[in-house]
């Protein structure tokens, strides 16, 4: 058969990520690349998926998820932001975030709606907003820093213009926008009209005295926004594609009409194993948080006393590290030589930029046992000589 794929996936290659841990697995490297921790989840939460399989709750769960989840997420929600959520009607369960912003895109951008991507953006936005239809529209972040400048998103917005994806605390450059930059983005979405599809899968990993800020809690910003989280993150589970979505019933609404064809519903005995883990809240948080706060520091470290450039992030599991001092060569190929000759894997960004925009930095991942984070400083140390 003569094989003719859809025009709209014909530039899609395999992501980053896969081709990363590959490379990795093949030359024996500490994978500090593609973002899932090395460690086990809470034993609260495995125990809990464990009882409901051998329960049997093993059958189709409700589209929208388990009441139990939907309930104990809204109750998070108004523990963390002192705002009520409507469980049966405000919260959706999802296959993982991926699956809840294909679902946004799909569900709200018209073909030919112009949807805004702030670069670096998370890699599945453009391919997700080209599913759809709609055209990419990139705005870089303001450097140094990766600021939110809103004056050059305001000057990107057309009579199109349907969407602004945005993601806070953001991957890959570790920042967690501040309550001025999201007012300023706010103000502008209810000036112009336009949907803002956050996407807060780090929400909980951010480091004092950063603080979080869903957008959907700013004035005007409730009717107008799709929160998305993924539980991968916050319980360590990064393999049962458990996520989530927030929205206003009338969001809601198109959400869901989408959602209940694209995986109709979610794994059943992973949903009851989330639900306890949601519900140990603030004092799950602070472990789980300290726990980050170390082991970003320890990387940090490790990265500095290498010759790295580094800023320790705000929030997220990533650090960014300026490699400039080692090589003059472009970021995917930096990776490519660390992970093969000094046996440590990173992500470029570059990936991350429309037009594989250099920014002099690689990412590492330090959702790592400590042994990993040493193991990867060891390596530094033995193998990677500094420029000059
Ligand atoms: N958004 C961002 C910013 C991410 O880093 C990730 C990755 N893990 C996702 C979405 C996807 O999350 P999930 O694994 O729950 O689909
Ligand atoms: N979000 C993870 C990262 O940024 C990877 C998830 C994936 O491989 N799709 O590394």
């Amino acid at each position: 058969m003569a094989v003719h794929m859809a025009d709209r996936i014909r530039d899609v290659g395999v992501t980053i990520f896969s081709e990363m841990s590959a490379l990795a697995a093949k030359h024996g490297a500490v994978n500090l690349g593609q973002g899932f921790p090395d460690f086990p989840g809470p034993a609260l939460v495995k125990d809990a998926a464990a009882r409901a399989i051998a329960a049997d709750h093993n059958q189709y769960a409700p589209t929208n998820g388990l009441p139990a989840f939907q309930q104990a997420a809204a109750a998070e929600w108004e523990r963390r932001y002192g705002r009520a959520v409507d469980p049966a009607r405000e919260v959706t369960v999802t296959s993982g975030a991926t699956e809840a912003l294909l679902v946004a895109v799909l569900a709200y951008v018209q073909p030919g709606d112009e949807v805004i991507l702030l670069e670096p953006y998370y890699d599945s936005y453009p391919v997700q907003v080209r599913l759809a239809g709609g055209v990419p529209v990139f705005v870089r972040l303001g450097m140094p820093g990766f600021t939110l400048d809103v004056e050059r998103i305001a000057a990107a917005v057309t009579p199109r213009t349907r969407a602004i994806m945005l993601n806070t605390p953001a991957n890959p450059c570790g920042r967690v926008f501040t309550e001025q930059e999201l007012r300023a983005l706010a103000a502008l979405a209810c000036q112009r009209d336009l949907l803002v599809i956050s996407d807060e899968v780090y929400d909980r990993l951010v480091f004092a005295p950063h603080r979080h800020l869903p957008i959907a809690m700013l004035p005007g910003m409730w009717d107008r926004t799709i929160t998305i989280h993924s539980t991968g993150k916050t319980f360590s589970v990064t393999g049962w594609k458990i996520g989530y979505a927030l929205a206003a019933p009338p969001l809601t609404d198109g959400f869901r009409r989408v959602h209940q064809f694209c995986t109709f519903t979610t794994a059943t005995p992973l949903q009851a194993g989330i639900v306890e883990g949601l519900r140990a809240g603030a004092d799950y948080e602070r472990v789980f948080l300290a726990e980050y706060a170390a082991r970003r520091d320890l990387l940090v470290d490790i990265l500095r006393r290498a010759g790295f450039g580094v800023d320790a992030p705000e929030g997220t599991y990533f650090v960014m590290a300026d490699y400039r001092g080692f090589r003059g060569m472009n970021d995917l190929a930096f990776c490519r030589w660390l992970t093969t000759e000094v046996g440590v894997a990173a992500i470029p960004p570059s990936a991350f930029f429309h037009d594989g925009h250099p920014c002099g930095m690689v990412r590492f991942c330090f959702a790592k046992k400590d042994e990993t984070l040493r193991a990867a400083g060891e390596r530094f140390a033995a193998r990677l000589p500094r420029l000059g």
